[in-house]
């Protein structure tokens, strides 16, 4: 049903409003580029644009119906000034008609509600102030007649420019307003029934001029809704775009793993985190053995090639809290989160085996990657930074080159201290392939 396109929930509000913001299928861009009417939008966007401009909408009906019921009241003691005997017929019909309606109508705009019920509020409203101030006036008798009646038209033009309702409702209110005017002044009693047209007249001019220009500002209203909407969706580009470009700024192209920049970040925000455990925390620099040999021999595409099955084994090996960037050529920094000295060397050894399984004759395992990797591992010890950690694990790594590569080599403490040296190389601690 169209009313229920009409009246959304706070909550419902916003999903629409983010769907409005990115879904450019349901709402192409067109919608929010084009000159186009309110009436021609689709119903999913002119329930948002209805929610949208309630608010709005509901402060300014609800300050007219306020300053009507208020003023209404004022006007039984005028009422009595100028007619005593209009004491108890103002009593019911302003007393108690009119100012229960007025109040019925203020509480029905203090929450949102279908098109049509905002639309027939200016027609109760018209039929109110013709017939209550029509009745007050005819009993009053002639000139009070011709003024209440002059005062309502008034009233009404007033009303036009408060309640900002569909159009066709403003003009059911406003026939509503000048048949009822007619028909009162054809059988009420009129002095002069050319000037009472005339009045009619005028009115209806003044009316048709309020109506007009609060319909500008409706359009006015929905131009820029559309073109916020439009600078939501462009921001909305904006902030994926800045998102994909950081992604592509943090990654290294070739192996599509972290580059060494955004490893330092990543490593920078673990340091400065206060739930870190650094003691649980271990570094391994890896280094792919002879590439030079390999580059020269198969040449540099297959040693790309050659980078980036090394790079996926890494990768596949380790935990969701582990880092893996490509340090330099052929060299990758894998930061250990979440690990004792075991589990670091255990880590270290399977990423090491993992790699050896990509040999040509293995090559159903993965690209044929005839290389191996030498490792060196340190763990973090008292107050070290990442830089402190990053050399000693580069220096095991040199040990484990020069005593032959193809092997994890665990760095020796910081202080030298060869009471806690933990030198065993893998070839030391394990049978590995
Ligand atoms: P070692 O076992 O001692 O590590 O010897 P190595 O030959 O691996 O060491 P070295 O550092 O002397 O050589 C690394 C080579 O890696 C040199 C360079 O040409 C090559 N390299 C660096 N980056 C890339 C790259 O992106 N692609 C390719 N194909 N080669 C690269
Ligand atoms: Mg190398
Ligand atoms: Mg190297």
């Amino acid at each position: 049903m169209q009313a229920n396109h009409r009246t959304l929930s706070q909550r419902a509000y916003k999903d629409a409003l983010k769907t409005a913001m990115s879904d450019r299928d349901m709402f192409p861009d067109r919608l929010f580029t084009q000159d186009s009417r309110l009436l021609d939008a689709p119903p999913a966007l002119r329930a948002l644009y209805d929610s949208y401009s309630w608010a709005a909408h509901s402060v300014k009906a609800r300050a007219w119906l306020q300053a009507a019921f208020i003023f209404n009241f004022l006007l039984m003691s005028f009422d009595y000034f100028v007619s005593p005997s209009l004491l108890v017929p103002t009593l019911i019909i302003r007393g108690l008609i009119i100012s229960s309606i007025m109040f019925g109508l203020y509480v029905l705009w203090g929450r949102q509600r279908a098109g049509w019920i905002q639309g027939a509020t200016l027609v109760a409203v018209s039929m109110t102030m013709m017939i209550g101030s029509g009745t007050l006036g005819a009993l009053g008798g002639l000139p009070l007649f011709e003024r209440y009646l002059t005062g309502a038209l008034f009233t009404m033009a007033t009303a036009i420019l408060f309640f900002p309702i569909e159009f066709r409702w403003t003009l059911a209110g406003v026939v509503t307003a000048l048949s009822l005017h007619a028909l009162m002044l054809l059988m009420g009693p009129v002095t002069d029934p050319w000037l009472a047209l005339g009045t009619s007249g005028f009115y209806s001019g003044v009316i048709i001029v309020f109506a007009s220009t609060r319909n500008a500002a409706l359009r006015s209203q929905w131009k820029s809704f559309k073109s916020k909407i439009r600078e939501l969706r462009d921001q909305e580009a904006l902030a994926i775009l800045n998102d994909e470009l950081r992604l592509i700024a943090s990654l290294d192209p070739l192996t599509g793993i972290q580059n060494r920049r955004s490893a330092q970040e990543n490593i920078a925000r673990i340091w400065d985190d206060p739930g870190c455990a650094k003691p649980a925390i271990a570094f391994l620099m890896l280094d792919i053995d002879n590439f030079k040999q390999l580059n020269d021999s198969l040449g540099h595409a297959a040693g790309d090639e050659c980078i980036k099955a090394v790079a996926s084994k890494i990768s596949l090996n380790l935990g969701d809290g582990d880092i893996v960037s490509r340090h330099g050529g052929e060299e990758f920094l894998v930061v250990l989160t979440g690990t004792n000295a075991g589990d670091a060397f255990a880590a270290a050894e399977r990423i090491r085996n993992s790699v050896v399984s990509v040999q040509p004759e293995n090559s159903a395992d993965g690209p044929a990657c005839p290389v191996t990797i030498s490792i060196g591992l340190a763990r973090w010890q008292g107050e070290e930074t990442p830089q402190m950690l990053i050399n000693r694990a580069d220096e095991a790594l040199y040990e484990a080159k020069r005593r032959g590569k193809n092997q994890t080599m665990v760095a020796p403490p910081p202080l030298g201290d060869s009471a806690h040296t933990e030198d065993v190389s893998s070839q030391d601690a394990c049978d590995v392939a």
